[in-house]
């Protein structure tokens, strides 16, 4: 048995730790390559594309992997497209690893976004002081927006953003709610625009915004975050079940 885990989350990386520490599993973890010095999982690290679906199903068959487990991010759409159409090419077994959507409870105030375009065009109509935690590659829908000062959170400084009026900053979660009380009275956010990724390490913005009555664009889940033709379960310890079960 060989595993390989497309990665770049804390559930992919919790994976990997626990592999290690329990021994027994050959495994490597791929990452993307986006950040600079990403948070390096315990055991065999590969780094960068692979070239499509025809590239990934290349890398299974060259490096010898009999199961894939995609513990990739909820948005990201595209790796989850190229998995299921590798392991079909391939003929071995995926598992997605998903954590569950965020759910909005009482006090929430959400507007639900299609998707960054959408969002943007939410902004255009409000404006004001607006707290973005979204990726550097989807915020050209914000770019023509002149009524709105964004204040965006990331993992990496990038040179310049596609922005009128901007002010970034860099942290890597988690995130605790005082920390995000404490931005959002710094910075006099009026406005928060998030994904809906899922998971514990992001939500203390949600809760925030909750506590100061604050309205949240909340983009929602591309609907290939989930493929019907691959199983998936939620928790890295199904996915440890589920490999023991395969072993
Ligand atoms: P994406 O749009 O689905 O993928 C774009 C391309 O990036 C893929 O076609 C693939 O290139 C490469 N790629 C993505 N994940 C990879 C991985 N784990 N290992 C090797 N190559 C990978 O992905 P994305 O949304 O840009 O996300 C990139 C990475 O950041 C992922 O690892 C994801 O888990 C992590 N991440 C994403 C988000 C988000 O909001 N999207 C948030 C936190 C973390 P080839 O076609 O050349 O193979």
């Amino acid at each position: 048995m060989r595993v390989l885990i497309l990665g770049g989350t804390h559930e992919a990386f919790q994976l990997a730790e626990q592999l290690a520490a329990q021994g027994g599993v050959e495994f490597i973890s791929s990452l993307a390559g986006r950040t600079r010095e990403p948070r390096m999982p315990k055991g065999p690290v590969r780094t960068g594309g692979f070239g499509g679906a025809e590239g990934l199903a290349r890398y299974l068959r060259a490096e010898g992997i009999t199961h894939l487990i995609n513990a990739t991010h909820p948005f990201a759409a595209q790796m989850s497209v190229n998995a299921v159409a590798a392991v079909e090419m391939a003929g071995i077994p995926l598992l997605r690893l998903l954590r569950p959507a965020w759910t909005a409870r009482q006090g929430d105030r959400w507007v639900l976004a299609r998707d960054a375009a959408e969002a943007a065009e939410l902004c255009r109509s409000e404006g004001g002081r607006i707290f973005l935690t979204l990726g550097s590659g989807e915020l050209d829908a914000f770019a023509e927006i002149h009524n709105a000062h964004f204040l965006v959170r990331m993992i990496d400084a990038p040179e310049h953003l596609p922005l009128r009026d901007y002010r970034v900053i860099t942290a890597r979660g988690p995130f605790s709610l005082q920390d995000e009380l404490r931005l959002f009275a710094e910075h006099h956010i009026g406005l928060i625009v998030a994904k809906n990724s899922g998971g514990a390490a992001t939500y203390a913005k949600v809760e925030a915004a909750r506590r100061k009555g604050l309205p949240i664009i909340m983009i929602e889940r591309p609907a290939i975050a989930l493929d019907p033709r691959s199983p998936a379960v939620a928790s890295v310890e199904d996915v440890i079940a589920w490999i023991r079960q395969a072993r």
